[in-house]
């Protein structure tokens, strides 16, 4: 359809409804923006407010979790207290705080939430099916629930849907609609995993659909954010293949603010075409907007929705007449309260001459009942969406419905609040001309891998499959100017399969150690001479080209470490991060700067390189750290040897072929692949080194500091030691804590990486409210997740690094059974060096559990009995590297931010993954030397400063330029 004529004839008629919908509507306000009754006002004035409402919504949030008046009464206070309001408001607000009201205050919030969720009680939804029949509408429902985390959650959430339809199928004269969210179908729906997260949802799938056929019951997936909508339209496809009975209707809903919804209406409508079936498909616009935008600029990723609201208006229009224009097999619903967009959906409706039963409209329950009696009383087939949940559950939808209903975009706060003029709310979305991104100047991180995208999953195995076949090579001992015969050979190994060699390395000597040093020795002069912009050009240029081979690289961390293909892939990511980060920190620090004027003189002042640095990396992030303190070291103007950890040999191999490649001399940057025990060791006490970088163990880096410290004969500089060591990292969960985000965050904390990581989460302080649902939620959550060889993305969790960390992570198991209680313990494969994941509860602050650095996948989780308490507890420990809270309490977040000195304090997320420039990291106490990497001094440890002073006054003359 189309044509000037038709389109003016579409827009008269739109006009048209549009004015009779919005008269009809008009005749009340939804009750919301009723200005007499109390919410009322609440309503209003938190539209004038923004602190107010973003306050208001963040009580709200915390509010089903408050167990005790006190406790209703100090978050009100904590997020409403400082309103200095007059009149009614100001009083109001000050009631609320006092512990005495704590049950009205609930009540009032109770009683909000009904006009948007509707009690999981059989008397409430008679009730509301009662009030839908007298519109006249019919109702789709939605059991709305907390995050599932745990396959037991998974299968309450799918119960609870039969338990809803069943109800459904008794009260009501219709047959059942019901909406269901696939991801709550199991704890691992994970786009990574497609064909295994499909599975799993089926199988739960498989009798509630089985049970929705018989009843006619019309079910419809619910669409989710960018990252699970590909996995989300395959799962449903393989529904309908699966149920091709007729009769019933199957649909799926789908977001026009999405750029990629219009292939995604074709694949709908192609499929229904060639199976010769009927398909509901709701429009909506899409609810995730606000969290997919920052999602996507927080990873770096192309931002999956439009930013123009016009744009989607716009493309909700022409898929609403893309689905109508296939009667035959898409059964359309025109989900949403925009004036405009439904007075368009009705006219296109009418053009078209479908009849009533050829779609329908949607409303969401509570949002604009005005608007959906005008809608019903045109003869519209109307169906109101009704999500069924307590308060607890329903907590995030109902947030979601507040913003949505105050936000000062919404269409709802613009015909109700505002009273726009009728001719903008009906004027034809007309979206701004896209203005050309603008080069983002400074320094970003790289974007991760996106793997929801199949083409990335692919490419990720391919690089697996072409590294597989590189193995098996023999790694000579390559050390300019000595033929020396390599101290022995290491064989490295796959964690995952003790059997599989990976490859062969040629271990150094002494001899190879000296002969590295008198090289770097050589080459320091020049390579100090080469310009600062040159030496950061070749840091670019080896990120260049390890981005150019990231899977490659990121393949090789997951057979040579055991890493999963996301960590791996992040690991890499981190390493071109440091790159071009010390890059641009040294072009910044390089050239002459004059110091504070002094009359009569000139004083300048410029950083320069200290010599040769050795280079003693961990194998947990082989190339990160590695690349991080070489990459700092060289573009200083150091020389640097690289000693590699024992376990993470080939990965650091690639890298110093690829500083080659970029360019920088081989003198400049040496491989020496040796014992810590010997030629580590010897590096930190040669004469000639005036730099150690070091990351990794207290017991090593102590040593390396004190040996550091200690002159030899021949030695002419004071080195200087950069040094990272371990962490007993605790996350304080207190009691108003978000437990779906606390459960899942210290999940990932935890276990991550098999708890190898530094800054991995050790402890866990519960407050003792919380203890034990956290305790047990967690241990179910982790349930969820089976160990295996990461190198099959279905396994997120793998085997630790060696048969040696398994025997004394082991060690840890048994002691933790003396001395707490073992709550969880997990199943692994025989195959490689697997070690159970352990929880432990009834630890105390005394214990060795709590006190050593394990590094491992052991947890223990103590007990305290107060926030302050917890705090005492996370400190009482030698190392200070992360820690972690989660809690909504504003106060005891500052108390946190004071207190909880440790490098990086994470707040109510997760508390390893720091970020490049964002996230500097590193610790202090015995974690660390407290300069953290990625930051902003890190750089100046690798330089030394001097300053020239020159007198400029010659016989009373003073030259202008003079200080
Ligand atoms: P490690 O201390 O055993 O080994 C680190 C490096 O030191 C290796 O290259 C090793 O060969 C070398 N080494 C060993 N003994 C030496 C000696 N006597 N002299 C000189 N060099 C020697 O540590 P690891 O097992 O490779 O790594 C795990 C440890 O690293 C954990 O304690 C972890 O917390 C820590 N870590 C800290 C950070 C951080 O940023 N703070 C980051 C990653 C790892």
């Amino acid at each position: 359809m189309g044509g000037p004529s038709v389109l003016h004839g579409l827009e008269a008629s739109i006009a048209e409804i549009g004015r009779s919908l919005y008269e009809r509507a008009l005749r009340a306000n939804p009750s919301l923006f009723d200005a007499r009754g109390l919410r009322g006002r609440l309503a209003a004035r938190a539209l004038s407010d923004e602190r107010l409402r973003s306050a208001l919504f963040h009580f709200i949030d915390t509010l089903p979790q408050l167990d005790s008046a006190a406790e209703v009464a100090g978050h009100f206070r904590a997020y409403l207290g400082n309103y200095e309001l007059g009149g009614l408001w100001g009083r109001v607000l000050r009631l609320g705080s006092h512990p005495a009201l704590a049950g009205a205050v609930r009540a009032s919030v109770q009683r909000v939430a009904r006009e948007f969720l509707v009690e999981p009680q059989p008397s409430a939804i008679r009730r509301v099916l009662r009030r839908l029949a007298r519109l006249p509408a019919s109702a789709t429902f939605d059991a709305v629930g907390e995050a599932v985390l745990t396959e037991q959650e998974a299968e309450r959430y799918l119960q609870r849907n039969l338990e809803l339809l069943e109800l459904l199928a008794r009260e009501s004269n219709e047959p059942p609609a019901i909406s269901v969210k696939l991801s709550a179908l199991t704890a691992r729906f994970d786009p990574l995993d497609r064909s295994g997260s499909c599975r799993r949802a089926m199988a739960r799938l498989n009798w509630f659909l089985t049970r929705a056929v018989e009843l006619k019951a019309t079910v419809t997936v619910d669409m989710e954010q960018h990252e699970l909508k590909g996995l989300i339209l395959d799962t449903f496809f393989e529904v309908l293949e699966a149920f091709p009975h007729a009769g019933w209707l199957p649909g799926i809903a789908l977001q026009a603010y999405a750029p990629d919804a219009p292939a995604h209406v074709e694949r709908v409508i192609q499929f229904a075409r060639s199976r010769r079936r009927r398909i509901g498909v709701r429009l909506v616009k899409g609810a995730y907007w606000d969290t997919e935008v920052a999602l996507a600029e927080q990873r770096n990723w192309p931002i999956p929705v439009f930013l123009d609201k016009a744009q989607t208006d716009q493309q909700y229009e022409l898929l609403t007449a893309r689905l109508f224009d296939h009667p035959d097999v898409i059964y359309p619903a025109i989900a949403g309260h925009n004036l405009r967009s439904l007075a368009h959906a009705i006219a296109a409706a009418r053009m078209r001459g479908l009849g009533r039963d050829a779609w329908e409209v949607q409303m969401l329950l509570g949002m604009a009942d005005p608007l959906c009696k005008a809608v019903a009383s045109k003869g519209i087939q109307l169906r109101v969406y009704v999500p069924v949940g307590d308060l607890l559950a329903g907590i995030a939808y109902l947030i979601r419905r507040l913003m949505e209903n105050t936000a000062n975009n919404s269409i709802l706060r613009q015909t109700y609040a505002e009273r726009r003029q009728l001719v903008d709310l009906l004027a034809a979305p007309h979206p701004a001309p896209v203005e050309a991104e603008g080069r983002a100047t400074g320094f970003r991180n790289i974007p991760l891998i996106d793997f929801s995208d199949p083409k990335s999953a692919a490419a990720f195995r391919h690089a697996l499959d072409a590294v597989r076949s590189g193995l098996g090579r023999t790694l000579r001992m390559n050390v300019d100017g000595t033929t020396d015969r390599p101290a022995g050979h290491h064989v490295c190994t796959n964690p995952a399969s003790r059997d599989e060699t990976l490859g062969v390395v040629e271990m150094a000597s002494l001899v190879h150690a000296d002969r590295a040093v008198a090289n770097a020795v050589g080459a320091f002069e020049s390579w100090r001479e080469v310009p600062a912009m040159r030496r950061a050009e070749l840091c670019r240029r080896t990120a260049d080209l390890m981005l150019e081979r990231r899977e490659r690289l990121a393949a090789l961390e997951v057979l040579e470490v055991g890493k999963n293909w996301r960590e791996a892939d992040a690991d890499v990511a981190e390493a071109v991060d440091y790159l071009r980060f010390y890059a641009q920190q040294m072009e910044a620090l390089d050239g002459w700067r004059p110091t504070a004027g002094f009359p009569g003189e000139r004083n300048d002042l410029r950083y320069e390189p200290r010599g040769v640095a050795a280079i003693i990396a961990p194998w947990n992030f082989p190339l990160a750290i590695l690349t991080g303190m070489a990459s700092a070291a060289l573009v200083a103007g150091n020389p640097v040897i690289l000693k590699p950890a024992e376990q993470a040999m080939l990965i650091a191999a690639e890298l110093h072929a690829l500083l080659l490649e970029a360019g920088v001399p081989a003198a400049v940057c040496q491989l020496l692949p040796g014992e810590g025990e010997t030629v580590g060791r010897h590096l930190v006490e040669h004469p000639d080194v005036g730099l150690i970088a070091f990351t990794g163990s207290r017991e090593v880096g102590l040593a390396i500091l004190e040996r550091a410290g200690r002159v030899v004969s021949g030695q002419r500089q004071v080195k200087r030691v950069v040094c990272e060591m371990g962490g007993k990292n605790a996350i304080i969960v207190d009691a108003d804590a978000d437990l779906d985000e606390a459960v899942l965050h210290t999940l990932h904390s935890a276990f991550g990486f098999q708890g190898q990581k530094c800054s991995a989460a050790s402890r866990v302080i519960a407050l003792k409210s919380v203890h034990d649902r956290f305790a047990s939620r967690l241990a179910d959550a982790l349930d969820c997740y089976p160990y295996g060889p990461p190198e099959d993305p279905q396994y997120i969790f793998g085997p630790v690094i060696s048969e040696q960390a398994r025997e004394r992570i082991e060690r840890y198991v048994e002691l933790g059974k003396s001395e707490g209680k073992l709550i969880y313990r997990g199943r692994v494969p025989q195959s490689g060096h697997y070690v159970a994941p352990a929880i432990f509860t009834g630890i105390l602050p005394r214990h060795r559990l709590a006190r050593e650095e394990i590094f491992g996948p052991v947890l223990s989780i103590l007990c305290a009995e107060n926030f302050s308490q917890a705090l005492d507890m996370a400190l009482d420990s030698e190392f200070a590297l992360t820690g972690g809270v989660f809690s909504r309490l504003p106060e005891h977040i500052d108390l946190a931010r004071r207190r909880f000195r440790v490098g990086n304090l994470y707040i109510n997320r997760r508390i390893t993954g720091a970020l490049v420039s964002a996230q500097p990291f590193g610790g202090i106490a015995m974690s660390g030397t407290g300069v953290q990497a990625g930051g902003p001094d890190y750089l100046k440890q690798f330089l030394w400063t001097r300053v020239v002073s020159e007198n400029t006054l010659r016989h009373g003359f003073v030259p202008p330029s003079a200080g």
